[in-house]
């Protein structure tokens, strides 16, 4: 049996129909499972999505949030062929496709809840009767813009919140995992169609490859992108959205570091470096890429380490056993290749697919490759005496997402926490670098473009903020005490 022939059931299960030009290839072998039309109009989708804007934006915010209570029905019941679609098209696991989707519910549920809580402040005047506030309104239509690693996920912790906010949402997926999200659209339809009035023209995909993408990005009515992918992807995006001064949410690459201190629970620390490191192939924008640990602990530690990394299962990643499944494609075992050199070590699973065994590669100095995203499974080891010394380790690259410490010393891990602690977005204590919650706002500094997604306030970034300020009095006083009288 073929891999298109395991996708086939899924698809239809999904509602996913059609085909085109856009193939779509399985990490697995490497062979096609599917296709789908690349589209050809994505300024007709924008103006849709602004006509669709004009009505949704008037629909109860609690109201929105039935809609997305919807979505989040359909996505339980999909969750298992979802997940399913997702190890076929981009490689993981069964345990993290099921997680991905999983992620989905949570955002909806999430954002049912903020669709009530969309609040703004009452603000003290300084002038007598009169009163101040502010109020979030709908921003515009939403471009979501996506990567390959999360086919599903991102589209949601962006829709989720766009939807309750009063946004329509154009989403353009990546070109690896066109099927991902034509499953996710089918899903939405019948969310939609319980739901009953919804503008048309609300949710809709552009499939395509970077173009397609661009063309989103430059159209003037678009006033949010929010694209999730390489740094090289935000530097090409950010300057066309600031040219236009519309809104702009990057969640761009990472070079992510776990602290090792001498008093952590090294059982523990190894469990979860293995599960940063080595997790989805090393292809997260959290995974741990680089180990900064303290001299007294490092020979112990990185021996715990060579004998986890030569025993975890690397292989089919529809396979139970496999906690490993593939890269994506040849570029990116060549990639790996580059920056590990003689460290790789590439192993048989299925034919077709580049299947490699996580890396650890003990370095010198913190330089070169060391310093630049890989997007594979390497983990660098780097050794510190001084805590000072590791912190600037883990800030002195150009990307800033996710950093975790290992410590059982309170001012250890108080201090990496602080202000003259770690840089990033996300800092972690005695758990990994990835895998995060939808709860916390999720994004970093630096190259990795500044954007926060999914919980805490980052709905903010989907509304646009009115200030207010009312005159219930005969006078006319004016702020700063100004005189203007005739
Ligand atoms: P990529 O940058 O190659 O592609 C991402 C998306 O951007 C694709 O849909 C692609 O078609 C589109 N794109 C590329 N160039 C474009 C342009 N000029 N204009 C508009 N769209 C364009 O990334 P990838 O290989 O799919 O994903 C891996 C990268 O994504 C890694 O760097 C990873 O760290 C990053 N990532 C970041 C996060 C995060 O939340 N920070 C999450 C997932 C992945």
């Amino acid at each position: 049996m073929t891999l298109a022939d395991d996708a086939r059931p899924i698809l239809k299960q999904l509602g996913v129909t059609g085909s085109g030009s856009l193939e779509s290839r399985s990490p697995i072998d490497g062979s096609v499972i599917g296709s789908v039309a690349p589209s050809t109009d994505v300024a007709g989708a924008c103006a849709a999505a602004q006509a669709a804007f004009r009505d949704w934006r008037n629909v109860p915010a609690p109201r929105r949030g039935e809609l997305v209570r919807l979505l989040g029905e359909e996505l339980r019941a999909a969750k298992e062929p979802l997940a399913r679609l997702v190890t076929l098209e981009c490689g993981k696991i069964v345990q993290e496709g099921l997680g991905e989707v999983q992620e989905m519910i949570d955002i909806c549920d999430f954002a049912v809840g903020l669709s009530r809580q969309l609040y703004g402040l009452t603000i003290a005047s300084e002038r007598p009767e009169h009163r101040m506030m502010e109020q979030w309104h709908p921003l515009g239509p939403v471009a979501v813009i996506t990567a390959f690693n999360f086919p599903v996920a991102v589209w949601a912790w962006n829709a989720a919140l766009a939807l309750v906010c009063g946004d329509p949402v154009i989403w353009k997926p990546s070109e690896k995992t066109p099927l991902c999200a034509e499953a996710v659209m089918a899903l939405a339809r019948r969310a939609l169609t319980r739901f009953g009035d919804a503008p048309d023209g609300l949710l809709q995909c552009v499939q395509g490859r970077a173009d397609v993408g661009e063309a989103l990005v430059a159209d003037q009515r678009v006033a949010l992108v929010s694209a999730t992918g390489s740094t090289r992807m935000g530097r090409a995006v950010g300057p066309v959205v600031a040219g236009r001064f519309a809104r702009l949410l990057l969640e761009l690459g990472g070079n992510n570091a776990a602290i090792v201190a001498p008093s952590a629970d090294l059982t523990l620390a190894e469990r979860a470096i293995l599960f940063s490191a080595a997790g989805t192939a090393g292809q997260r924008c959290t995974t741990l890429r680089r180990l900064i640990v303290h001299d007294s602990i490092a020979d112990e530690l990185v021996g715990r380490l060579k004998t986890l990394f030569a025993q975890v299962r690397v292989g089919d990643p529809r396979d139970l056993g496999t906690l490993v499944g593939p890269l994506i494609d040849e570029q990116a075992f060549d990639a790996m290749r580059q920056a590990a050199g003689a460290a790789i070590e590439r192993v048989e699973a299925v034919d077709g697919g580049f299947y490699v065994r996580p890396a650890l590669v003990e370095v010198g100095a913190q330089e070169g490759r060391v310093c630049e995203e890989t997007f594979a499974p390497i983990l660098y080891v780097l050794r510190y005496s001084d805590l000072d010394e590791a912190i600037d380790l883990n800030n002195a690259v150009s990307q800033g997402l996710s950093s975790s410490i290992f410590t059982n010393d309170l001012r250890e891990a108080e201090r990496f926490l602080s202000a003259c602690g770690s840089d990033c977005g996300i800092a972690n204590v005695n758990i990994g670098s990835s895998g995060a919650e939808i709860g916390g706002a999720f994004g970093g500094e630096k190259e990795t473009g500044g954007g926060r997604e999914s919980g805490s306030d980052s709905w903010r970034a989907y509304m646009r903020r009115q200030t207010n300020t009312i005159n219930r009095g005969n006078e006319l006083p004016l702020a700063q005490g100004v005189k203007f009288d005739i």
